[in-house]
């Protein structure tokens, strides 16, 4: 990854009628990377998407696309993007074949580099084997394929995908993300999603949006951090009193689940398991298990969405 910004969009806001659907938002793509929209339905993420691929004029703000403003020169800006929108804009009638050379003349890419273009795309998307078949006889995973494959045939330098594994089956969802995973070898990849552990599989950084607004702007490895509990599983083969544990240096509180079980918060600064560990061996507490609790990545993105909430 470099420190290339090959997409940037500063304090886009864009409203339906009354309503505001993307907030003010701001936030910058690196050659390289893989950036993860996530939030709820509704929160503004294909809107979003649609602006940075020019297919929705902002209300307000600015995008640029490899150092080119989309709103004042779309043609040039365009060429570095590549979009698979949420339902995938698919001739079923056509082939594979016929509809990728389609795409490739949308694309403007020169006439004698169309079959190569259309090879390496069907290529690079496992589809050379049903080249000749109607896009509409193929299953929904090989026409996300073939979405995806329009989305890279001129090999933009950022490609943007909208809830690209909604609506598939467990396979197929498995085989879509290993494309992803393919695809951001070569591209700066953006994608939406719901889906928390998606993000963490496939993302270098997660954007959270959330009512229109962008709540959170980090890499998976910061939002981990969040998702550190401080708090410890201690089990012990009999009863130990609660008053010893609080006395272990770091310990915030005691929860006893049970007699020979209990939960230690501890300061964050302070993480307690060597001095838990000496005195559990000095006094011969007995200790069986120690577990290091991580809260789930559901209740940090709730968690900072409701922190939003009461904040305002
Ligand atoms: P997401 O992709 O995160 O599910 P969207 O960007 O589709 O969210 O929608 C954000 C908000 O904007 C929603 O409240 C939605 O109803 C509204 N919205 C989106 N597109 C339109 C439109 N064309 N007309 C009116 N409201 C819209």
């Amino acid at each position: 990854m470099s420190n290339t910004v090959l997409l940037e969009a500063s304090q886009l806001s864009r409203y339906f009628g009354g309503k505001t659907a993307v907030d003010n938002v701001s936030f910058s793509v690196n050659q390289g990377e893989v950036v993860g929209f996530l939030g709820p339905n509704g929160a503004g993420k294909s809107t979003t998407m649609r602006m940075l691929t020019g297919n929705l004029a902002p209300d307000h703000g600015e995008i640029r696309v490899n150092g080119i403003d989309l709103l004042d020169k779309p043609g040039q800006a365009k060429a570095h993007i590549g979009y698979l929108p949420e339902t995938p804009p698919l001739y079923k009638e056509l082939t594979v074949r016929e509809f990728l050379r389609f795409c490739a003349r949308l694309n403007q890419i020169d006439a004698k580099q169309q079959s190569n273009a259309v090879d390496t795309a069907m290529d690079r998307c496992g589809l050379t084997a049903v080249s000749q078949r109607l896009i509409g006889n193929l299953s929904k995973g090989f026409q996300q394929r073939v979405g995806i494959a329009q989305a890279i045939i001129h090999s933009p330098a950022v490609v943007i995908l909208d809830e690209p594994t909604s609506g598939l089956d467990p396979i197929q969802i498995r085989e879509i993300r290993q494309l992803i995973r393919d695809i951001a070898d070569e591209h700066s990849v953006i994608l939406s999603t719901h889906i928390l552990p998606e993000v963490q599989m496939l993302c270098d950084r997660v954007q959270i949006i959330s009512q229109g607004q962008l709540l959170f702007n980090d890499t998976i490895d910061n939002l981990s951090l969040q998702m550190q509990a401080h708090t410890l599983l201690v089990e012990f083969e009999q009863p130990l009193a609660a008053d010893f544990l609080r006395q272990v240096d770091g310990v915030t509180s005691v929860e006893t689940l049970h007699l020979q079980c209990h939960r230690l918060h501890y300061r964050p600064d302070k993480n307690p398991t060597q001095a838990l560990l000496s005195r559990a061996v000095s006094d011969n507490w007995r200790l069986t298990s120690l577990i290091p609790e991580q809260r789930s990545l559901e209740d940090v993105f709730m968690k900072i969405i409701q922190k939003e909430e009461t904040d305002v």
